[in-house]
């Protein structure tokens, strides 16, 4: 018998040879793979700009930017074509004791764009990975001035830096982290500064200043052990798609200072631009101690990260061999040549139009057409940050009383959303849209009315 349905689903999209044969030998990500019984995964063989099409040649307009890491079109052809000539020529060689130009430029294009003061990068190869190199750097750079006691971190409730241990610990979505607890190093967690619960009336600095009076008395009592605070700048994406003020980036800026504690901003998801700015810190006018870059970085190509640091830190590893300060972290591709040229390509699209310009045009239209739900009746909050539009569903208007996450009226929007040719992946109740920067108005228009619909159909019971 054969366990896996492998029938096209209602929207006639896959072919189900690949399919079968997917479901024999692969387990997929952030999925429960007996799902695939009802709603197989969708085959996909090309991408061109917004559009993804399946190997039965239905179109899907790709809202959600596959996962948050394509800035300029599937198949970009000034990306494809700079990774096909760095094939060519050097695919990789190992990062210690050699170099290799694509990373050098990297590192000088990304210190001559970075908020002021970030001289030094040091290469990862994804997200998670930068965030452990983050916690490990600040963690060691204390140790290397001689403090051994700063062995904690602080985070933020809600927030999400990815699945690795370190990096799980320091995030706060329960849907991912509450079973692994037990193997998870204890991180204190400050309130979010989330404006979705601010009082009826109240305005976003207001709320996002109260809730910095909670990580202030934190810093107070236990600056002694915090080596770093750990932040997703300005928009809490996996949490949700969970906004806040800049006054609080700024804040806490000035108390990390205060306290001697470092601040790591982790724009794994929000830098190059998705925020308005092409580093969400901007907006707060600050530099972090640690900056924390990847999925944007390649034009959504290939894995790759970087963390941003000063001089400071990187004085404080700077030593005789035998003095044992040095930073021994490693992964084996290592500023892959690869994903530099990557990365040099999709910055030079940056330089040469002036992409934050148009995309604030394309940003009001999606937040206006996005803003007609806001009468909705199970629509509690459309909010916006640059580039990411989120429309939170509630089973209550007047309470903001939540649908219960087992009823999965966000999976509903997902498939009523297929079957009209857009991608969209809604976090639990959340539907957002954070779509490539290429995408246009008949895009945009497509994307909110399609989730009007799913939105229609998910709360008519
Ligand atoms: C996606 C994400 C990560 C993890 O990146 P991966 O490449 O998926 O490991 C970390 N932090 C934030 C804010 C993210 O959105």
């Amino acid at each position: 018998m054969n366990r896996h349905r492998t029938d096209p689903p209602a929207s006639g999209a896959t072919d189900p040879g690949l399919v079968s044969r997917d479901l024999r030998v692969v387990w997929h990500p952030c999925t429960q793979m007996k799902d695939h019984e009802s709603l197989p995964p969708i085959a996909i063989r090309r991408g061109e700009g917004v559009w993804l099409e399946d190997v039965d040649g239905n179109r899907y307009l790709d809202a959600v930017s596959s996962w948050w890491v394509n800035l300029f079109g599937h198949a970009n052809p000034r990306i494809a074509a700079a990774v096909a000539r760095q094939a060519q020529t050097l695919e990789h060689v190992i990062f210690a004791g050699l170099t290799h130009e694509p990373a050098i430029r990297v590192a000088e294009r990304l210190v001559s764009i970075a908020p002021p003061g970030l001289g030094r990068c040091f290469f990862a190869d994804n997200g998670s990975a930068a965030v452990e190199v983050a916690l490990k750097m600040s963690f060691h750079y204390w140790h290397n001035r001689g403090n051994t006691r700063k062995t904690r971190f602080v985070a933020l409730a809600n927030g999400y830096h990815g699945e690795t241990l370190g990096a799980l610990a320091v995030g706060d979505v329960d849907l991912y982290k509450s079973l692994y607890r037990p193997m998870l190093m204890d991180v204190i967690m400050a309130p979010s500064p989330d404006c979705y619960a601010r009082d009826p009336g109240e305005s976003w600095e207001s709320h996002s200043l109260r809730r910095f009076e909670s990580m202030e008395r934190i810093l107070e009592r236990h600056a002694d052990e915090v080596a770093a605070v750990i932040v997703e700048p300005l928009v809490q994406c996996a949490g949700g798609m969970r906004m806040y003020h800049p006054v609080y980036l700024a804040r806490l800026r000035e108390a990390c200072d205060r306290f001697g504690v470092h601040l790591i901003a982790d724009e794994i998801a929000v830098g190059f631009g998705r925020t308005g700015t092409m580093f969400a810190c901007e907006q707060a006018r600050i530099t972090p101690d640690f900056l924390c870059l990847s999925k944007g970085l390649t034009g959504g190509f290939l894995p790759m990260s970087v963390v941003m640091t000063h001089e400071e830190v990187y004085d404080a590893f700077y030593d005789e061999y035998t003095s044992q300060r040095a930073f021994l972290h490693s992964h084996s591709y290592t500023g892959n040549p690869l994903a530099c040229s990557a990365a040099l390509a999709t910055l030079d699209l940056f330089a040469e139009t002036d992409v934050l310009e148009s995309n604030r045009a394309k940003a009001a239209r999606l937040g206006r057409r996005a803003r007609e739900l806001e009468a909705h009746p199970h629509v509690a909050e459309v909010r916006q940050c640059g580039m990411i539009v989120a429309i939170e569903m509630v089973k209550s208007k007047a309470t903001r009383e939540p649908y219960p996450w087992q009823e999965r009226r966000g999976l509903r929007v997902y498939r009523h959303a297929l079957s009209r040719g857009v991608l969209l992946r809604p976090l639990g109740n959340v539907i957002y849209f954070l779509p490539p920067y290429v995408i246009d108005e008949a895009g945009i228009d497509l994307i909110t009315s399609v989730a009007a619909e799913g939105i229609e159909l998910a709360t008519c019971d």
